[in-house]
């Protein structure tokens, strides 16, 4: 009994989960206002043709700059977002805030070859929101090109998407928007699946990378796997991002195996949108 309850008490008390605790309502009351006073920014990490090198779109990663807390990564907030339905408001504010310095982007570049934009989508605002009346509202807004907008929805998010969610990738691809699988050999990876979905673009999740190490250490399983993947992908119409390369080695592997592009520390860091104008390179 008594041991029992100690135990009851240890947990009730334990300070570090109940800061965790408090620091996550802290957030999540925080989260809807903080949207209108305009607490989020964002960063643009590049994504590079392997073939070339050359800059080819950027991914928008979203940061909360919050005034009691500093600068939060989005692990920190997305999923209480989720939970909460602010992640509707939010994603909204991401897609025009990125669609509008795509456009930023061309006018600042009008030589080099323009930008795509990749938005990372969450679960929520593929159910719960008008997705493909926000896209095509904000692209109008925007003067976008549909086709220099790409949308990352997890596997989750897609699979066993009959109804709605199918509906929602048909017409936005059939507005000339790109459908991207992100973090891709994490959940159920159903390749047949996918390919019967209006879906062109497959992001390798950064673990397959990482068990490339270096050339010294090469990991064969993972290579053989990685390889595999990016020839179906090929095979079936796909092309195919590498997430999180970090090394030289990595990138000449991921390379000589055929991704399309990469993505990751080795080419650039996520930064602010001053300094990705400066890295286009001119038009062909
Ligand atoms: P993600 O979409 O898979 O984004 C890639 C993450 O990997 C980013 O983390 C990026 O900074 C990090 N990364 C890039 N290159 C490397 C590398 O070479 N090595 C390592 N170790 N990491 C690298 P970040 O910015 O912290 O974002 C984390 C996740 O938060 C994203 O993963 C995405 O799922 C989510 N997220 C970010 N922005 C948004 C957003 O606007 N909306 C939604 N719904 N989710 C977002
Ligand atoms: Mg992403
Ligand atoms: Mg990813
Ligand atoms: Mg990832």
């Amino acid at each position: 009994w008594a041991k029992a309850d100690g135990k009851a008490r240890w947990t009730l008390f334990d300070p570090e989960r109940n800061a965790h605790r408090m620091t996550r309502q802290a957030l999540s009351s925080t989260l809807r206002p903080a949207v209108e006073r305009g607490e989020f920014a964002l960063e643009y990490q590049p994504l590079v043709g392997m073939a070339d090198g050359a800059v080819r779109g950027v991914e928008a990663l979203v940061r909360w700059n919050h005034p009691r807390f500093g600068t939060l990564a989005p692990n920190r907030f997305i999923g209480i977002a989720e939970e909460d339905g602010s992640i509707v408001q939010l994603g909204r504010w991401v897609l025009r805030t990125a669609c509008h310095q795509a456009r930023r982007w061309q006018a600042e570049r009008p030589d080099a070859r323009p930008l795509f934009v990749s938005v990372n989508v969450a679960v929520r605002q593929v159910w719960d929101s008008d997705l493909v009346a926000d896209v095509a509202e904000i692209l109008d807004e925007t003067g976008l090109e549909p086709g220099l907008l790409q949308l990352e929805l997890t596997e989750s998010a897609v699979m066993g998407s009959a109804g709605r969610p199918l509906r929602a990738l048909q017409a936005l691809s059939g507005m000339g928007v790109r459908i991207a699988i992100d973090d891709f050999g994490t959940g159920y990876s159903n390749l047949a699946y996918l390919s019967r979905l209006p879906v062109s673009v497959l992001k390798l999740d950064g673990s397959f990378v990482r068990g490339f190490q270096d050339e010294a250490h090469p990991n064969p399983a993972d290579e053989v796997i990685v390889e595999a993947m990016v020839c179906l992908a090929h095979r079936l119409g796909l092309t195919v991002t590498a997430e999180c390369v970090e090394t030289a080695g990595q990138a000449e592997r991921l390379r000589r195996i055929g991704c399309d592009t990469g993505q990751g520390w080795w080419y650039s860091r996520p930064v602010p949108p001053s300094r990705i104008a400066a890295l286009l390179p001119p038009a062909p």
